[in-house]
């Protein structure tokens, strides 16, 4: 099976040259002709994406060669992603300029008997873990969170959604106090990662263990502060750090990101918020949407366009920390001294409910100069962009959260429900959805490892996007999967996959939309180095 993944990895490079080849002007890409190459661009996204996520699996079975699950589960998903990806290049083969006999060979000579044997012993063993590769420390830091999610979030999870309630203090008191705001700060900053080495990983067991209590309820407090940290670390000043981070990784200041405008969500570099320069700081006008936490937050970190040449694009952005008072509740005004104005109002959502999303309006809204990060206007998209690769990879491991969930609920379900005379999970097709979540969760899980060491040697921004797009599609099935072994209790409110399915929807939406994600970063990437 490996050398039929590099083989696919060999179709899908020669794929990518190809588009090169009709996409280049001279030794330039042409954007033009990128877009009129969209449909393949984002196949082959897609196609780099799961051939990363086998390789992370086949490592993953190698270093755990004596456990035979895991080289069953192993086993199963690269005989599944392999006939994916041959679908997919034999579909767009004549476009992609392959031959379709070639792309013939990829298929594996396996049968589906792979996934029913797995999901047997599923069933059997009331599989909900697999074995693993992490550090006894890191293991203890699973237990605690999870241990957190099951009896702190879990409890009160329904409640917030159905009610679209605030997220409790105790919870986030209790967060505060388990380090999980500090994921990625360094301990000299207050934050639980060693100051002399970063530790993605640690983030996104975190992120994976709360996301399982509840996504808009826990497990997307930690992205916020993941984003702005990463910023502040990225472009801060040494002054900026030692009064920001401290805060951030201590839950004294809870914050809120705010880059999304009405007009302008994927294409960030267009934004056009304005900070106008006055004699000690800037005055912001605007509106932003979408900006997640903003009511509860005193911290918001805002992206604007500092110089009014529009021309200059993401060149005239910068980045600023905006104080405001925290509030509860869905909408807020607030009034400075001075006479500036921030309204904001939250957006009625049909998930990812307890954090709430605002829609902001900057009123003549004065900020001093010591809050533009970096101290050196027209950095802030590069500031952002440090942020974001974070954002990406904890949004994967907040996909694998809630996966693990609906998996867990599932299975459960499964094993307890009784239809024509037998439990559904005595039946093939029911193993065979259960063994197929499992395989996808397994590899999206060691996807995000994976790339979390990438990122922490510095390098992994692309591979970030590529385990983002991979997981959160995955969660959008993986879900609708749970809910489909509930039957009509699925459906049903009080149920918790229903609402595991409506919040796994906006995963593939926000953090980078799933098409630009596909085709702006990773096809562009991926096409400019073949
Ligand atoms: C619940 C929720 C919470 C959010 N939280 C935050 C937050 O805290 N802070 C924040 O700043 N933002 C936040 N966002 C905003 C989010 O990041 C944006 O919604 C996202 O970036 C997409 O932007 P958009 O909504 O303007 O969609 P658009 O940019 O209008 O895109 C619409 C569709 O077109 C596709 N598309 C875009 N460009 C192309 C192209 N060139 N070719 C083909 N297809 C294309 C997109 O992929 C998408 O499917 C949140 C959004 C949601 C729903």
């Amino acid at each position: 099976l490996k050398q039929q993944v590099v083989s696919a990895q060999n179709l899908v490079d020669d794929a990518l040259r190809y588009v090169k080849n009709h996409c280049s002007v001279g030794d330039r890409l042409d954007p033009e002709l990128l877009d009129q190459h969209q449909l393949i661009s984002y196949q082959l996204a897609i196609c780099s994406a799961e051939i990363s996520a086998a390789d992370a699996m086949l490592n993953f079975a190698a270093e755990m060669s004596g456990d035979e699950l895991i080289q069953q589960v192993v086993t199963a998903f690269c005989i599944e992603t392999l006939f994916a990806i041959a679908n997919r290049l034999q579909t767009h083969a004549v476009e992609m300029g392959l031959d379709r006999d070639t792309i013939g060979a990829l298929y594996p000579s396996h049968g589906i008997n792979v996934l029913a044997e797995l999901g047997e012993t599923v069933l059997t063993k009331d599989v909900t873990q697999l074995g693993t590769l992490l550090s006894e420390e890191n293991q203890l830091v699973r237990a605690t969170f999870a241990r957190f999610a099951d009896q702190v979030v879990k409890p009160v999870a329904e409640e917030i959604h159905r009610q679209n309630l605030d997220i409790p203090d105790h919870i986030l008191k209790s967060a505060a106090e388990l380090g999980c705001f500090g994921t990625s700060i360094p301990e000299r900053f207050g934050g639980l990662q060693a100051d002399d080495q970063a530790d993605s990983l640690g983030m996104i067991v975190v992120t994976e263990e709360l996301s399982r209590g509840s996504l808009g309820a826990a497990g997307s407090l930690i992205t916020r502060p993941e984003i702005a940290a990463r910023a502040l670390l990225a472009g801060g000043t040494e002054l900026q750090q030692q009064r920001w981070l401290p805060a951030l990784a201590s839950g004294a200041s809870l914050c809120a990101i705010a880059i999304t405008e009405p007009d302008y969500g994927s294409d960030v570099a267009s934004i056009v918020l304005k900070a106008t320069p006055t004699d000690s700081g800037w005055l912001l006008n605007g509106n932003k949407t979408w900006s997640t936490f903003a009511g509860k937050s005193d911290v918001l970190v805002v992206l604007a366009r500092s110089n009014p040449d529009q021309s200059l694009g993401y060149k005239g952005l910068s980045l600023f920390i905006v104080e405001k008072p925290q509030f509860p509740g869905h909408e807020f005004q607030h009034r400075q001294q001075s006479g500036g104005k921030l309204t904001g109002k939250a957006i009625a959502t049909i998930g990812y409910r307890g954090m709430h999303s605002f829609d902001l309006f900057f009123e003549d809204y004065f900020v001093p100069d010591e809050n533009l990060i970096g101290q050196e206007p027209g950095q802030g998209f590069y500031h952002t962009m440090a942020g974001f690769a974070g954002g990406r990879i904890q949004t994967a491991a907040r996909a694998t959260g809630v996966m693990q969930a609906a998996y867990e609920a599932a299975l459960a379900y499964a094993r307890q429900r009784v239809v024509f005379g037998k439990a559904i999970g005595d039946y093939q097709l029911t193993q065979v959805k259960l063994a197929r979540m499992l395989i996808t969760i397994t590899a999206a899980r060691q996807f995000s490892y994976a790339v979390a060491k990438l990122l922490d040697q510095g390098g992994g921004q692309m591979q970030a996007s590529q385990v983002k797009l991979f997981s959160c599609r995955a969660a959008e099935w993986v879900t609708r999967e749970a809910m489909q072994i509930h039957g009509g209790m699925g459906y049903a409110e009080e149920s918790s996959v229903s609402r595991y399915f409506v919040d796994a929807r906006v995963l593939s939406i926000f953090e980078g939309a799933e098409e630009t994600l596909a085709l702006k970063v990773i096809a562009r990437d991926l096409i400019k180095n073949a």
